[in-house]
């Protein structure tokens, strides 16, 4: 007897949509995502989407009408609701674009909550292009099939980060000139939680005395190599969601 083949589709386009899904109210897509879905994924009437809203969560719908320029679609069964995402933020000095580009990326697959770029005095760059980072982080959301989006927040100089600095959430410092080994650090350090990146040219003395200095920050070692921006970006994130319980596997 044949198995009958898994529904939804593994190879169902996934798409986020900007408004709330509910069972039954058609959705028209057009733009880009009209043409990925009918010119990319060659989408017909029948086909099955996944689409999630950053809200209610994920919903397979079916394609009811596939035009040139705008596709409809009819949300049929609620498959997953908004996803919890761990407490933590990634506080990453900006970097040149497309390796900033790269952090929003991969900060997104791993499973941060926030994104909060930092503006400090050796940043190569002080601008973010908000359209576009929002753009980044929905692909690779999507890409990953998580149902929440990662907040991405206007960036922020160092100063204001730390002045404003919520009280119950841990700012783990990422300092290469030394701190706790962050596997050892992160382990028993709950949520609500944050990683601090410094920038290509690192923090300069005065950000290093001001930031060690804040009552939430805990200086973290990420090795004993000097990591770039984005990997040690990269490589903090994903020791904190291992510690923290993110990465639960299914077999004892
Ligand atoms: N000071 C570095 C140098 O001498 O080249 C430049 C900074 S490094 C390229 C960028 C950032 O990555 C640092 O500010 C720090 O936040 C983080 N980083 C790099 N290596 C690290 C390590 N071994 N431990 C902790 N953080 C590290």
């Amino acid at each position: 007897m044949p198995a009958t083949p898994a529904w939804p589709p593994k190879s169902a386009p996934r798409l986020f949509v900007d408004n709330p899904l509910a069972e039954g109210a058609p959705v028209r897509v057009e733009g880009n995502q009209a043409h990925y879905l009918a010119k990319v994924m060659r989408v017909s009437p029948g086909d099955t989407v996944i689409l999630c809203d950053d809200e209610t969560g994920e919903w397979a719908t079916e394609v009811v009408e596939a035009a040139k320029r705008h596709v409809t679609l009819e949300p049929k069964q609620h498959l997953r609701p908004r996803e919890e995402v761990p407490d933590f933020w990634l506080c990453a000095a900006l970097l040149k674009k497309d390796r900033f580009d790269m952090v929003l990326e991969k900060a997104t697959e791993l499973g941060v909550a926030r994104i909060q770029p930092v503006v400090t005095s050796r940043c190569v760059a002080d601008k973010l292009n908000p359209e576009r980072a929002r753009t980044i982080v929905t692909e690779a959301a999507e890409q990953c099939a998580r149902t929440a989006l990662p907040e991405v927040e206007e960036p922020l100089k160092l100063a204001a980060l730390l002045k404003d600095w919520p009280e119950d959430r841990i700012l783990f410092f990422a300092d290469e000139e030394g701190g706790e080994a962050a596997a050892d650090a992160f382990c028993y350090a709950a949520e609500p939680a944050a990683l601090l990146i410094g920038p290509e040219g690192g923090f300069d003395d005065v950000e290093r005395s001001a930031i060690r200095a804040h009552p939430s920050a805990r200086p973290v070692s990420l090795g004993p190599r000097i990591l770039r921006g984005e990997t040690a970006a990269l490589a903090g994130i994903a020791v904190w969601m291992a510690e923290a319980g993110d990465w639960i596997g299914d077999e004892e």
